[in-house]
């Protein structure tokens, strides 16, 4: 199903979601790739046959119902969406002002869901379909400093499970990916926070992380590309409303 499928992979100029874009065009579908950065995206694109640049804020549902409107114009209805674009920022909650907790919420909650309405009427015209939403190990379990992020992910696992039971015995599947720490800018960004808040150096604050995972190191953003591929492939049908953890068992 994959080959010639058109995929749409939300911030998939970078890091988790372009591993994921790869995969999907190695096997020969078609993937739009989404972002705010069109510098980004194009390079890319220009860097992987089978990749579409489009600058979408995910936030803006006007920016997202367009977006998403060109790119069935132009590679057809898409079947694959991966809701991947997310911000991880730690505050304390008595220092969470509505405008930080607004801006994780409007990005990892509010941009998957407008995300997948707007995929969903083509899915259910074609009765076949794929969702794999990127959450985190922080959409399972608390994660400290980070409870707007924790919420916003949990919240995530909550919209596809509701999904996964409006669409029941349809050839439409809807699951997510819990990862721990993968190497990617988010982590690079969180060095630096941890760095900051712990007082510690960018070295320790890096290892704090890895020390998370009983396999002592960051996780690799293609080993989360390839679980999102299984999910995505024939193999998995009978697989829907699940969260896998790609954690290396971080507790
Ligand atoms: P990156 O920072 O590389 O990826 C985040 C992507 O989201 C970027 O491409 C960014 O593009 C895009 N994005 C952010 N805000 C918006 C927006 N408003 N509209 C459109 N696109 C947006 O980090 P990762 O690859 O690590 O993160 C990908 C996902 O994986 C996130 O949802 C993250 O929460 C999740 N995750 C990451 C983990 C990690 O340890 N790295 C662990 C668990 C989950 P641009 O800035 O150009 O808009």
């Amino acid at each position: 199903m994959l080959n010639a499928a058109h995929a749409l992979v939300t911030g998939g100029g970078t890091g988790i979601g372009l591993a994921i874009a790869q995969r999907l065009a190695a096997q020969g579908a078609k993937v739009t790739i989404t972002g705010r950065r069109a510098d980004v995206l194009d390079a890319a694109a220009a860097d992987t046959p089978g990749l579409h640049p489009l600058v979408m804020d995910v936030t803006d549902e006007a920016q997202v119902q367009n977006g998403i409107a060109q790119a069935v114009a132009a590679r057809g209805a898409v079947q694959i969406c991966i809701p991947n674009a997310g911000i991880a920022e730690g505050r304390a909650v008595h220092k969470t002002d509505m405008a930080f907790w607004r801006r994780i919420m409007d990005t990892n909650l509010d941009g998957a869901f407008l995300t997948i309405r707007e995929c969903l009427p083509a899915m259910r015209q074609a009765d076949w379909g794929r969702v794999v939403a990127i959450s985190s190990i922080a959409g399972l379990r608390g994660l400290q400093g980070a409870a707007a992020y924790s919420a916003s992910k949990h919240g995530l696992i909550g919209l596809i499970r509701g999904l996964s039971e409006d669409y029941m015995g349809r050839p439409m599947t809807f699951n997510a990916v819990c990862p721990g720490y993968v190497d990617t800018e988010i982590v690079s960004r969180n060095t630096a926070a941890i760095r900051e808040r712990a007082g510690v150096s960018e070295e320790d604050a890096r290892q704090m992380m890895i020390n998370q995972n009983r396999h002592q190191r960051l996780i690799a953003p293609d080993e989360v590309a390839q679980a999102v591929l299984w999910l995505c492939g024939p193999g998995s049908s009978s697989v829907n409303g699940q969260c896998i953890e790609i954690a290396g068992g971080q507790v």
